[in-house]
C-alpha cells in the first residue's frame, strides 16, 4: 500500500539546511494499523507530510497504492490523490468554527462539487454511525474534545479513503477520551482501511498492531 525507499528531505531556511528524514524504509501493506513513535523534532510531522501528498521530497522513491509518486508532486496531482485515497486526521481537529458539525463533515464533498442536500445527508450518515447524530447542528465550539475528533474522523471517512494518516490525534484528549479515539480506529480498521497513526505516547502506540520508531531522522527496528 505504502512503500517508502530512502527517502531524505531537507528543510532549507535562509542559508541553513536543516537535513530531516536520511534514509526513510517504509512499507505498510494493506489494512495494517501502525504507530509512528519519536520524539518531538524527530520528523514524524515531516514523514506525514510526505506519506499525505502534503509535501515533496529530496531523494528516494514513494509509491503509493500501485502508483509511483514523484518527489515534487504538482498541487493537482496531489488532490486527486488526496481525495481518492487519503483521509487526514490531526490533533487540533482542523474544524471549521462557523459551520456546525455536519457541514465540517461534509466539506470534502463539498470540494468535490457535490449538492449541499446529497453531501450533508451522506455526512449525517457517518454521524450516525459515530454516535453523534444528535449533535449534527452543533458547532464545534459546543462540543468536548473527543466529540469533536470523532467529527473529524467522519470527515476523514466520508469519501472512503483506502489510507487514514492521522499526526498525534489523541494529543489533545485525556487518556480516557483517547483510549475511546483509539477503539474507533481499531474499528475502522476492522472495516480493512490502513491507519497511521503517529505518537510520542506509549500507551497509544501499544493499542496498534506495529510500531515504527524513527529517530535521527532514520527508522529503527
Ligand atoms: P515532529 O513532528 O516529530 O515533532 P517535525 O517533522 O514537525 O517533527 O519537524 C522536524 C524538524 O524539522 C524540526 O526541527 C522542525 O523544526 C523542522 N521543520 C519542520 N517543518 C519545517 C519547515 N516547514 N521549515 C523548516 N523547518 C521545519
Ligand atoms: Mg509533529
Amino acid at each position: 500500500m505504502i512503500h517508502l525507499k530512502n527517502i531524505h528531505k531537507s528543510y532549507i531556511t535562509g542559508s541553513t539546511e536543516l537535513h530531516v528524514l536520511k534514509g526513510i524504509d517504509l512499507h505498510l501493506k494493506p489494512g495494517e494499523l501502525v504507530s509512528i513513535m519519536g520524539s518531538s523534532g524527530s520528523g514524524k510531522s515531516t514523514l506525514l507530510n510526505i506519506l499525505g501528498l502534503l509535501d515533496g521530497y529530496n531523494q528516494g522513491s514513494y509509491q503509493l497504492d500501485g502508483q509511483e509518486i514523484s518527489h515534487q508532486i504538482s498541487e493537482k496531482e496531489g488532490a486527486k490523490l488526496r481525495n481518492r485515497l487519503l483521509g487526514f486526521v490531526f490533533q487540533s481537529f482542523n474544524l471549521i468554527s462557523f459551520k456546525n458539525a455536519m457541514e465540517n463533515v461534509a466539506l470534502p464533498l463539498y470540494y468535490q462539487k457535490q449538492n449541499r442536500k446529497k453531501r450533508n445527508l451522506k455526512a449525517l450518515k457517518y454521524l450516525d454511525k459515530l454516535g453523534l447524530k444528535e449533535w449534527a447542528h452543533h458547532l464545534p465550539g459546543e462540543l468536548s474534545g473527543g466529540q469533536k475528533q470523532r467529527v473529524a474522523i467522519a470527515r476523514a471517512m466520508l469519501t472512503q479513503p483506502k489510507i487514514i494518516l492521522a499526526d498525534e490525534p489523541t494529543g489533545a484528549l485525556d487518556s480516557q477520551t483517547s483510549m475511546e479515539v483509539m477503539d474507533l480506529f481499531k474499528a475502522i480498521n476492522q472495516t480493512g482501511i490502513t491507519i497511521v497513526i503517529i505518537t510520542h505516547e506509549k500507551d497509544i502506540a501499544e493499542q496498534t498492531d506495529r510500531i515504527i520508531h524513527i529517530k535521527d531522522g532514520i527508522i529503527r527496528t
